[in-house]
């Protein structure tokens, strides 16, 4: 195999010119040289690879506003750029480093000129292809000019930032939990507590997201007071495949339904959670019709109360507690039961929510989707309709 030809660039190399000019990314561009660079120590263009990061930081920094940052950071990667190296990795060194001076000019003398983008002069027009290419596989634009707009790619190291706060404090806990000695802990213990903490960095990547999607307006298209509300409430199964496909198969946006989600869409008692969340949406919020909608393929239809049982138990529920439910009068299996046949269990929520001495007479129907396709399916109509069912 040949190797170590001219012009044979590392991957990241290839990367970092990607991002640098298609999508601007030069947080990104900063990330993937910087991680070649420390994993290549003995790569004797070090203190280019150096400049050409710096290059991208310095960029980054006077994209949003920190020109002190930026001049920084377009000195030092003139400092650190060698001429032969810069030449050897298919860049016009003379053309590159002019630029880079222009650029430290502006910053300094602060010509209060607007941002503008910097290319990096290619003179290898393999490499240049080599980078078109790989642009085209991700399906990114060559030359593209920077998103001002872009509040995430101009502010990434923030969020990035955050994010490393956080895992230390998360490793800085478990080292002083360590250091105290704590007996050894069961298997199903460690399982749970890294569960937990699996959970809290989920937590911490949804407030990061959301709080994003708030500054950058994203809610605007949801918002409801332009479309008529519809009044209905729907009980459904809290199946993660039906979260878009419902509400997209049935034309539901947002502000038009109240939404109940339990596992299997069932109703299980009279005066539950369900049941109440049904008539509070028909008396206090206005709904006027029901409808249950139950979906094949449903996890509820395998509940298996047994095998529930021994769950319970991997995961530390003593058998003493479920004895002592099961004194206390709660019928578990009865309780976990799930159900054989999605249309009999459709079926049997909507009579039971005709027949609630609460309820008003209103039209209640059982449906089933189809968690593929989207497909609705009538079981039990509340009233009579002309579509074929
Ligand atoms: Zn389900």
């Amino acid at each position: 195999m040949q190797t170590g030809a001219e012009g044979a660039h590392p991957e990241a190399y290839i990367d970092y010119l990607v991002h640098f000019h298609a999508d601007r990314d030069w947080f990104e561009c900063h990330e993937i040289l910087e991680e070649y660079w420390k994993k290549n120590p003995d790569d004797p263009r070090g203190r280019t690879w150096v400049a050409l990061i710096q290059t991208a930081v310095a960029l980054y920094h006077h994209r949003r506003g920190n020109a002190a940052g930026a001049l920084k950071m377009v000195s030092a990667a003139l400092r650190n750029a060698n001429d032969r190296d810069l030449a050897s990795l298919g860049i016009d060194d003379a053309v590159f480093r002019h630029r880079l001076q222009e650029r430290r000019a502006e910053l300094d003398f602060e010509v209060k000129r607007p941002f503008r983008d910097l290319d990096i002069p290619l003179a290898d027009p393999e490499l240049l292809k080599r980078c078109l290419r790989r642009c085209e596989e991700l399906g990114l634009v060559w030359g593209r000019p920077s998103d001002l707009n872009d509040d995430f790619l101009c502010n990434k190291h923030m969020r990035r930032d955050r994010r490393e706060v956080v895992e230390n404090r998360l490793r800085a806990y478990e080292r002083r939990r360590g250091a105290a000695g704590e007996p050894p802990r069961t298997h199903s213990m460690k399982q749970a507590e890294r569960g937990t903490s699996s959970m809290s960095k989920l937590l911490e990547e949804i407030i990061s997201y959301n709080r994003a999607f708030v500054e950058q307006k994203q809610y605007e298209p949801y918002l409801t007071s332009k479309f008529p509300d519809r009044k209905f409430v729907i009980l459904t199964c809290m199946d993660t495949r039906l979260i878009e496909l419902l509400p997209a198969s049935m034309n539901i946006r947002n502000g038009d339904v109240k939404m109940i989600k339990s596992a299997g869409a069932v109703v299980s008692s009279a005066f539950g959670g369900i049941m109440r969340s049904i008539i509070v949406a028909v008396y206090e919020l206005g709904a006027e019709e029901v409808f249950v909608i139950g979906h094949h393929d449903c996890g509820m239809s395998a509940m298996n109360p047994q095998r529930m049982r021994e769950k319970f138990m991997e995961r530390g529920v003593q058998p003493e507690t479920l004895e002592i439910l099961e004194n206390s009068g709660l019928d578990i299996q009865r309780w976990l039961r799930g159900f054989d046949d999605v249309n009999e269990s459709v079926r049997s929520s909507v009579r039971l929510i005709r027949n609630h001495p609460l309820m008003p007479k209103l039209p209640v129907h059982g449906l089933v989707i189809d968690p593929k396709t989207g497909k609705l399916d009538i079981v039990d109509a509340g009233y009579p309709i002309r579509v074929e069912a």
